[in-house]
């Protein structure tokens, strides 16, 4: 079996990632594939805990911005990532990894309760944990809650999967020639307004306690394998790098 560079991780998808071809909800092959390529690092013995956002269904800004009041706005998007969480439990499970879903609000139906030195105990038994509602308070995203859960739970590094591959100095969408940042020293990436990679409060708090990031592009081949495996991927944001684009 191939060496890994990190025994426990936590990963953070967004929402989005369970879309497949659709503008709104869920996909079920789209999940199927997201727990193909979690199944992959599975297969190498990593623990794994899954931080999973609501995107694709509810933002609390966006429902705020169109007049519920944002708190409110804000526990409908976490609710929308526990029916994320359900989904891709589904699919792990379809793939034969076993699984288990805790939710930071209570659904006790749908869901256990998180419970730090359980969610532990079930990734030491070899159950991909998926971490659904984020915090389960308002007024931030589930980005500071895969900083915090990374930390609590003592993961090696936070992956951030997102659409692009990695971290530029502009948008890449936008001007093809935009280079990509190999290495990010996390108070560059806080101070740098152009780089928007996760929200502050998540970024501050990996830079006080030490937790490193990288961020690569989930459906492209097998990046998470390659990042587990610790090859040189998308970005890698740690307090103890240089800045350095590609
Ligand atoms: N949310 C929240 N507290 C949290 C995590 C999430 O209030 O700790 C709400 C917030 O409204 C957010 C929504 O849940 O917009 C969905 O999460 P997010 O936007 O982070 O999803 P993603 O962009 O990762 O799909």
């Amino acid at each position: 079996m191939a060496k890994t560079r990190f025994k426990r991780v936590l990963l953070k998808i967004g929402g989005e990632s369970l879309l497949g071809n659709r503008e709104y909800g869920i996909d079920p092959q789209a999940a199927l594939n997201v727990a193909n390529y979690i199944k992959q690092i599975y297969a190498l013995n990593v623990e794994i805990a899954v931080v999973i956002g609501g995107g694709n269904v509810f933002r609390g800004m966006a429902g705020a911005s169109n007049g519920i009041e944002r708190a409110t706005a804000d526990y409908m998007g976490m609710i929308a990532t526990v029916m994320n969480g359900l989904a891709l439990q589904d699919a792990l499970e379809k793939v034969n990894v076993p699984v288990r879903l805790q939710s930071a609000l209570t659904m006790p139906a749908v869901a256990e309760n998180f419970l730090r030195r359980k969610a532990i105990r079930h990734m030491e038994k070899g159950r991909v944990l998926i971490l659904a509602a984020g915090t389960g308070v308002p007024y931030v995203t589930t980005d500071t809650g895969a900083s915090l859960h990374a930390l609590e739970l003592r993961c090696d590094v936070l992956l951030k999967a997102t659409k692009v591959n990695g971290v530029y100095e502009k948008d890449p969408v936008k001007y093809p020639d935009a280079k990509r940042y190999r290495n990010l020293n996390i108070k560059d990436a806080i101070e740098n307004e152009h780089i928007n990679v996760m929200d502050t409060a998540a970024l501050a708090m990996s830079k006080e306690n030490g937790m490193p990031i990288m961020v690569f592009e989930l459906f492209e081949g097998d990046n998470l394998y390659k990042a587990a495996l610790g090859e040189d991927i998308g970005t890698y944001i740690s307090n103890d790098v240089k800045t350095e684009l590609v």
